[in-house]
């Protein structure tokens, strides 16, 4: 398998970072991830976009080559025989001898690399998850989609030791977002969700989700929910790149109303599912 890193494609094995990367140091860098299926990517100009904005917000001025991401990207899939994979973009502020203040003209370091997945099946159906609700431990920056995931990982294990595959995060009662997914709560037939500010990472697949759901006639409130509002909810979901539209049955070991799949969660998992098979597949 070949990986992209700084102007180059190398076998996987010959690729390597400089031991001072910042990336390493001080998670001074920042990612996206995306998907592609059979061969065509989904939703390329929102990470682009996005990956320019985390720069932005972490002050790394852009390189020129974060234009040619797409391509790049492209070639790896087909010189990598995978048209179904997720592909990992990552920059970092690049090498530099260990201090806290970076040098005034850094080399950022610029990686991409490519994961196989399964291929798109038509009408599948929602995955549920479990979910615990784990205090929300990061900066006051989320909305950039920074490397800095340890609060995430560690909430993401704690999950995974109570038998389930999310952790939903909360500041002090009000619910922000999953480990590595936005959270969705339906309550009478309207959608609420955390408001696209510092304190989440404002989603790609989040903001399509809102779409589907208003070209629906659903009513979504951008307006973050209690604990109590969560675990009495008609349904959750969560969203995510490589999460879909996923289901949340259970929070805490409680059930949400009878423990299955709602029927807006239905929906709008489908009418995803239908987007990436049009927009890839067609
Ligand atoms: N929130 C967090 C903290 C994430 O890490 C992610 C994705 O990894 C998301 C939300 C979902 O974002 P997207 O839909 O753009 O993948």
């Amino acid at each position: 398998t070949l990986v992209y890193l700084n102007g180059e494609f190398l076998p996987y094995d010959q690729a390597s970072l400089s031991i001072d990367d910042r990336g390493t140091l001080f998670s001074d860098g920042v990612y996206e991830v995306l998907e592609y299926f059979a061969g065509r990517p989904f939703a390329m100009q929102q990470h682009v976009d996005r990956l320019k904005y985390s720069l932005a917000g972490i002050c790394i001025d852009p390189p020129s080559v974060v234009d040619e991401l797409p391509a790049i990207s492209d070639e790896l899939i087909r010189r990598n025989d995978m048209p179904d994979a997720r592909v990992y973009w990552q920059v970092t502020r690049g090498p530099a001898p260990r201090n806290h203040l970076p040098p005034s003209d850094p080399t950022p370091t610029v990686l991409v690399t490519t994961t196989p997945t399964q291929p798109l099946s038509s009408n599948p159906p929602a995955r549920q998850w479990k979910a615990i609700t784990h205090e929300d431990l990061r900066w006051k920056r989320c909305c950039y989609k920074t490397l800095m995931l340890l609060p995430n990982t560690l909430a993401k294990q704690q999950a995974k030791r109570d038998g389930c595959q999310e952790a939903i995060l909360h500041q002090g009662v009000a619910v922000t977002e999953g480990g590595s997914t936005n959270v969705f709560v339906v309550r009478d037939g309207e959608l609420w969700t955390h408001p696209a500010n510092e304190a989440i990472l404002r989603g790609i697949t989040r903001d399509l989700v809102i779409d589907y759901a208003r070209a629906m006639d659903l009513t979504v409130h951008e307006t973050a929910v209690t604990l109590d509002e969560l675990r009495q909810a008609d349904e959750v979901f969560v969203t995510g790149t490589t999460t879909h539209v996923t289901a949340i049955t259970h929070i805490d070991g409680h059930p949400i109303q009878l423990g299955e799949v709602g029927p807006v969660t239905a929906s709008l998992h489908d009418a995803y599912e239908q987007q990436l098979m049009q927009a890839c597949c067609t």
